[in-house]
């Protein structure tokens, strides 16, 4: 399977000036991800432990991993030497662990925390009220977590044709984004990233405001 260049071209055109795009490669072979590589992309994002560590291991050292998907406790320490991002952190106890093998690792690893936005019950992520908790934490907490980048947040969007509905979920998002960082000024603090945006709903996500957009089948075509 070829990537698909003028998809990425026409995305990067879109993003510019606005949002980071991150190509999600997820099952997709090295080859394909050696290629994108080769046109200047340096995000790529992975869902699972093990396939992200055998590809980090054979692609060039200078990629930005982010890790998108539901990241267990106990396979933290498997991914903090070298991670960039991790986007689906929903709880202090993920939090605490990124941490400590950060701190192992002499890392500061920056994290997102992933906001539940959609209708479907099927998708992780914190309420409205789990993550005024973690901000509350964080705040109180800040120098003992020195060892984390508390960046930004993530949301995925419910899976349905309905423009609207997809508008008012990124929209909600980006209103908790804004609330959480007034939150945050008191410690002098702001939240820069805003993870949110598939191949089917990024463009409506960068008009609500998208600062990171996640690509996968547009570019490497479907799983
Ligand atoms: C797989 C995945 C994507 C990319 O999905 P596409 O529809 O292929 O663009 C983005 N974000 C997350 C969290 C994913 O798991």
């Amino acid at each position: 399977m070829a990537i698909n260049k003028e998809a990425y071209h026409k995305i990067l055109t879109e993003c510019k000036g606005k949002a980071t795009l991150v190509s999600v490669s997820k099952t997709k072979p090295v080859d394909d991800i050696e290629a994108l590589y080769q046109l200047g992309q340096k995000d790529f994002g992975e869902n699972y432990v093990q396939e992200l560590i055998q590809k980090q291991a054979t692609l060039p050292k200078d990629i930005n991993w982010h890790f998108i998907g539901h990241l267990q406790t106990n396979k933290v320490k498997f991914i903090a030497p070298f991670v960039y991002l991790i986007h689906g952190v929903d709880s202090i106890k993920l939090l605490k662990e990124i941490n400590k093998e950060a701190k192992k690792n002499n890392r500061v690893i920056k994290c997102l925390l992933q906001v539940f936005i959609a209708q479907e019950e099927t998708k992780y992520g914190l309420d409205e009220n789990e993550l005024e908790e973690i901000i509350s934490y964080y705040i109180t907490h800040k120098t003992e977590m020195a060892n984390i980048e508390l960046a930004g947040l993530m949301g995925m969007a419910s899976f349905t044709n309905n423009a609207e509905q997809i508008t008012t979920e990124f929209a909600g998002l980006n209103l908790m984004f804004n609330k959480s960082n007034a939150k945050l000024t008191i410690i002098n603090y702001k939240l820069s990233i805003l993870s949110m945006g598939m191949s089917s709903d990024y463009k409506i996500a960068l008009q609500e405001g998208s600062t990171l957009v996640r690509i996968g089948s547009l570019l490497f075509g479907s799983r």
